[in-house]
């Protein structure tokens, strides 16, 4: 091992810098500056290159993190993206939304003490350099094949899956209902996590590379399953999970209350220049306004962050347990937090209040009590301790369910969990239907772009398997 590593016996562990909350609030810019090359080199030597590296199997993809590290120490920055690229179809997506803490950097063994190698802000950094320096390029194969696959869903499921399938020289052809490539990447993750253009420009590259795009094309409803199956050797599914959970509560269909993803995709569209009555107008805008966000998690965060950039009046983000048992990640929480929300724990809504329009949600305070089967604390209302929260735009985050895809694709053929989820054969990641892949979060349930990557990434290897198996095999007459 070089001298060069080991060094976090010396250098301190330090994050790009962060802007300031203040600036922050006031634009949709992401929040965290770039290393510059003698950081990012600084940062990486702080790695021991652990023989059984922990942080690798935790990371989705098992990316060779303490490869790349050493190599952007030793300022071999073409061959770091090599190694990055090799595992991972969005590296520089990856480093900017992964909650790093739950998954490498939460497990990077010089964590305990002297806190954790910056994973995700070197990986961030390789890609953002291989992009400047033109390294990266689009997806060409070396020879032509003649099979077609059919991919459903342009998020990063099915983008991975389309880039693995096309290098091997697959004639690649994605479907979305969106005008725009990315999924949750483009119309759910606001732009202080990940600006547009870097989703973007994965596109121009894959459409460059040969991968068709069918825009504005939603599966049920433009084009059957059946149709998209005649057309194509095989299909991939990875549509995601979008039907909003909701609460059935005294008020709901007031004006002002409005379901999370329709406020983000609403503000990330505003973002991208489109035009956007629902935001003109003001239904979807929380400038002015006092908005309460309902739910803990992630989508949660994203929703008091976007209202305060927006010019909220206050923000205010009501959830049922504490502190320690949000769901989302910390980082987020306390990004929030230094943003100036104002988190109310323990704290569940029980009625909106107002005639036509919301004008305050109330609720009860509770507490958490022993854990159940599952091991979580359940939580239980405090008798009597009701509170009125003053909203005059609801924003409710409680997660997301599967739309019921056999009806919609008018396929009951394909079969699905009690969750809703489509269910797949776990090694070939084949549905009930032959020839018919799935992976992603309609799969998973709501899960994180890294695991959508790795999903695409094994379903192209199975599917490329199974095209080119059938192929050789002459099928029987059915
Ligand atoms: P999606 O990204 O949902 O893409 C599915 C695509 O399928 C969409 O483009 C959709 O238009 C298309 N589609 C659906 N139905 C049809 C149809 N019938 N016909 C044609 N096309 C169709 N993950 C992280 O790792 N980090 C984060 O910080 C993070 N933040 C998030 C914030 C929000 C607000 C949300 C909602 C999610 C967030 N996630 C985050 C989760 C992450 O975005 C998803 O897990 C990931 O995008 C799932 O990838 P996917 O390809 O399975 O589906
Ligand atoms: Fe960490 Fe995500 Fe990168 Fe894996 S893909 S190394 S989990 S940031
Ligand atoms: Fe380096 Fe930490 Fe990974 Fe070990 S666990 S290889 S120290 S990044």
């Amino acid at each position: 091992m070089t001298e060069r590593m080991l060094q976090f016996v010396r250098l301190q562990q330090q994050t790009p810098d962060k802007r300031p909350a203040s600036a922050r609030r006031e634009d949709f810019q992401e929040i965290y500056d770039r290393f510059d090359p003698e950081r990012a080199k600084e940062q990486a030597s702080r790695c021991s290159q652990c023989g059984v590296p922990f942080c690798q199997v935790h990371c989705p993809l098992q990316n060779n993190i303490p490869d790349w590290l050493k190599l952007t120490a030793e300022g071999r920055m073409e061959e770091a993206y090599e190694v990055a690229s090799a595992t991972n179809t969005f590296p520089e997506i990856c480093g900017r939304v992964c909650p790093q803490d739950r998954l490498c950097e939460g497990n990077c063994v010089i964590e305990k003490g002297f806190e954790s190698v910056t994973i995700g802000s070197v990986e961030k950094y390789i890609v953002d350099t291989a992009w400047e320096n033109g390294w990266i390029k689009p997806p060409t194969p070396s020879r032509e094949l003649p099979h077609s696959i059919g991919i459903i869903g342009a998020g990063p499921a099915g983008l991975a899956a389309a880039e693995r399938l096309r290098v091997q020289g697959f004639q690649v052809h994605v479907y979305d209902r969106y005008d725009r490539v990315g999924g949750l990447m483009i119309y759910g993750i606001p732009n202080f996590k990940l600006e547009k253009e870097v989703v973007l420009r994965r596109w121009e590259q894959y459409a460059a590379g040969g991968i068709h795009f069918h825009m504005n094309t939603a599966v049920g409803r433009d084009v059957t399953l059946a149709e998209l199956r005649a057309r194509h050797d095989a299909i991939f599914i990875a549509t995601g999970v979008y039907k909003a959970r909701d609460v059935a509560l005294p008020g709901s269909e007031m004006d002002g209350v409005v379901p999370a993803l329709d406020y983000l995709t609403t503000s990330n569209r505003q973002n991208l220049g489109d035009a956007v009555p629902a935001y003109d107008s003001g239904a979807l805008n929380a400038a002015g306004r006092d908005v309460v966000v309902i739910g803990g998690g992630d989508t949660a965060m994203d929703c008091v962050r976007t209202a305060v950039r927006q010019g909220a009046k206050s923000v205010t983000c009501l959830y049922r347990r504490d502190k320690a048992n949000m769901p989302g990640s910390m980082r987020e929480v306390h990004n929030a937090e230094e943003e100036g929300v104002r988190f109310l724990w323990l704290s569940a809504p029980e009625a909106f209040l107002g005639a036509d329009a919301v004008t305050g949600v109330r609720a009860i305070r509770m507490h958490l009590g022993l854990p159940d089967a599952t091991g979580r604390q359940q939580v239980a209302p405090i008798e009597g301790s009701h509170f009125v929260v003053p909203a005059t735009l609801v924003i409710k985050a409680l997660g997301f369910d599967p739309e019921a895809l056999p009806a919609m694709f008018d396929e009951p053929a394909l079969t699905v969990t009690r969750w809703g989820t489509l269910k797949v054969d776990h090694r070939s990641m084949m549905t009930a239907l032959p020839g018919v892949f799935a992976g992603g979060d309609i799969v998973r349930g709501a899960s994180l772009v890294v695991w959508g990557i790795r999903d695409g990434r094994d379903a192209a290897e199975q599917i490329a398997q199974y095209v080119l198996n059938k192929a050789e095999v002459p099928q029987a007459a059915e």
